[in-house]
């Protein structure tokens, strides 16, 4: 980060007064050193200096209060902007969940770090099973609804370092660190045994549920790349819908 970058960040993490304060006390010292020096190095009377030195400190404070003021709610508003703005380009927005770009980007990165350190790493791609039906009998909406109860479920169910994302359409990927097979295995079984529970309230008033088919695959001290991992589990995924639908199914 450049330093000015860093000073404006330091700036915005203290109080308003504070920051307002730093901001006036340096534009004092400033103007103050500047009259100093232009008086040191002219012929003004020594009786002028006390008044000089007054207006040096009077004219930036009354100045430069108001002109931080406005200057740092504006820093603040464009900081929140920004960070509004990354949000929505990471994350789909019918679920909440991070966006397919914003997944392979992150994702390189955990099964890179998951390499270096010789650790664990799984993927489970989940596809809502029958989805078009529910489309098609329910409407839309339904269908919108039930994707973003989709989305809650998973989130319940995954841990704060775990990443979840809508690969497309009604399917997702999660990217679970530092999780053996067995265990995302245990994990994928127990997210179709939630979702097969949920209900969504559809159009008509009648609550309705759908099922999932679950691919795993793990990579085992970092043998394998998120693009492998990724067509490992999309096979698995395949193999459960073959199987039956509403199971998870580890790669072979
Ligand atoms: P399978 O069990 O084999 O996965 O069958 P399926 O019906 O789930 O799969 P299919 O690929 O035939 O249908 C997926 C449907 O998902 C078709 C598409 O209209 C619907 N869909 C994709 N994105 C959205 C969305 O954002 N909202 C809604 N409501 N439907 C969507
Ligand atoms: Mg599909
Ligand atoms: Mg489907």
């Amino acid at each position: 980060m450049k330093p000015w970058a860093r000073c404006i960040r330091s700036l915005l993490s203290l109080p308003r007064w504070a920051a307002v304060g730093v901001i006036v006390g340096a534009s004092v010292a400033g103007s103050v050193l500047i009259t100093l020096l232009s008086l040191a190095v002219s012929d003004v009377p020594g009786s002028m200096y006390a008044v000089a030195v007054l207006i040096a400190v009077l004219v930036p404070t009354l100045v430069a209060g108001p002109v931080a003021m406005v200057l740092l709610k504006l820093l603040e508003e464009l900081n929140h902007a920004r960070a509004l703005a990354q949000t929505l380009a990471n994350t789909d927005a019918l679920t909440g969940a991070l966006n397919r770009r914003c997944f392979m980007e992150r994702g390189h990165q955990a099964v890179g770090r998951a390499g270096q350190n010789a650790s664990p790493t799984s993927v489970l791609l989940m596809d809502i099973d029958d989805f078009k039906q529910i489309n098609d009998r329910y409407g839309h909406s339904t269908g919108d609804a039930v994707l973003q109860m989709f989305a809650r479920q998973c989130l319940a169910s995954l841990r704060p370092q775990d990443m979840l994302a809508r690969w497309g359409g009604e399917e997702f990927v999660a990217l679970l660190p530092a999780t053996a097979p067995a265990d995302a295995l245990q994990l994928s079984d127990r997210l179709c045994k939630a979702i097969a529970a949920a209900r969504v309230d559809g159009a008509g008033g009648e609550p309705r549920g759908v099922t999932v088919s679950i691919g795993v695959a793990s990579s085992v001290g970092g043998a394998l790349a998120l693009d492998a991992l990724l067509s490992r589990a999309d096979a698995a995924m395949y193999d459960a819908k073959r199987s039956g639908k509403n199971r998870a199914k580890l790669a072979a």
